[in-house]
């Protein structure tokens, strides 16, 4: 299927990057957020974010320019939504907030659009039978930050057909990245092998085996990992990686997927990572320093 118009719902941390690089590799898109504010302050980091890749030589200043001029933004989705081939679902990490944007897009898009969820946890088969094409309703899970990351996970639901799926790894190799399909059970499998090892990580630190940056060493220096997982938490947010936990302790029922104590009650503090300047490491400007108090 011949896919040109792109609608993204949600410009946020995730969204943005998604308009990103489909205006980047030639597609037509259409931006929806509630606010005219939040699109405005997304065009603001899609075009910073191409004026990092012009100064390492990855796209020029007329690529930028080409690519803004096919971005445009909308704040009602039947206005953005009536001219998708596809729709990339960005919006919250929230089952009834996807379920509503889901059953809209149904009613408003042509027949012919695949409905696809850039969703961390929740199920693609929960998500299609919000619609009455859930042949037509895929994963295609995104990494942050979405201009620099080559993965894409593409999550089979139940019902998504071969030819869907088909469509959505072809578009995934157009936009230069590396799709890999899955099937959809709790965790996908990014998040499946990911959040148990930071659980760990969190139930490590939480016992007093070690402290934050001794643990952060092991894992980058021993296995050779970029970041720590104590710093990948604090990048990915404290709350989502507590909600991801519990969506696969609820959808496997094994209390080995259970949230860390540490991790629940650092939630509830509002120390969520680098979004709110403190987790586990305390955040000013460039700078990252351990958080002091860690204890039972
Ligand atoms: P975010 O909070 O930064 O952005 C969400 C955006 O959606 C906000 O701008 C909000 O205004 C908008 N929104 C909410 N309801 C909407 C609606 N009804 N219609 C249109 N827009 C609406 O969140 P994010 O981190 O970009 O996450 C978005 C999705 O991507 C989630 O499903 C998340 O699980 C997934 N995801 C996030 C990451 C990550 O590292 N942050 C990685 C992979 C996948």
């Amino acid at each position: 299927m011949n896919i040109k118009n792109v609608t993204v719902i949600g410009s946020g941390t995730m969204g943005n990057g998604i308009a990103h690089v489909f205006a980047q590799f030639g597609y037509q898109v259409a931006l929806m957020d509630l606010s005219a504010d939040a699109l405005q302050k997304a065009l603001e980091t899609i075009s910073k974010n191409f004026d990092r890749q012009i100064a390492k030589n990855i796209v020029t200043q007329a690529d930028k320019s080409a690519a803004l001029t096919r971005i445009k933004t909308f704040t009602v989705l039947e206005q953005a939504a009536t001219n998708a081939d596809l729709v990339v679902e960005v919006a919250t990490e929230n089952v009834e907030v996807k379920h509503k944007i889901f059953t809209q897009l149904d009613q408003f898009c042509p027949p012919h659009t695949i409905l696809a969820s850039n969703t961390s946890s929740i199920s693609i088969t929960r998500i299609a039978a919000a619609t009455k094409r859930p042949e037509q309703v895929i994963g295609m899970h995104f990494m942050n930050p979405v201009p620099v990351m080559k993965l894409v996970e593409v999550i089979r639901g139940y019902a998504t057909s071969d030819a869907v799926t088909a469509t959505i790894m072809e578009v995934s190799r157009s936009l230069q990245k590396t799709p890999v399909e899955v099937n959809d059970y709790p965790g996908f499998v990014s998040n499946r092998i990911l959040m148990p090892m930071i659980n760990e990580a969190i139930y490590t630190l939480f016992e007093g085996v070690a402290g934050v940056e001794e643990i952060d060493t092991v894992m980058k220096l021993g296995m050779a990992h970029p970041m720590g997982p104590l710093q990948l938490a604090d990048f990915i947010g404290l709350d989502v990686c507590k909600a991801i936990l519990e969506v696969m302790y609820e959808g496997f029922g094994n209390p080995k997927y259970a949230p860390c104590p540490l991790l629940v009650n650092m939630v509830r503090a509002g120390h969520l990572g680098v979004k709110s300047g403190r987790g586990f490491y305390e955040y000013q400007g460039k700078d990252m320093k351990v958080a002091t108090r860690f204890v039972k």
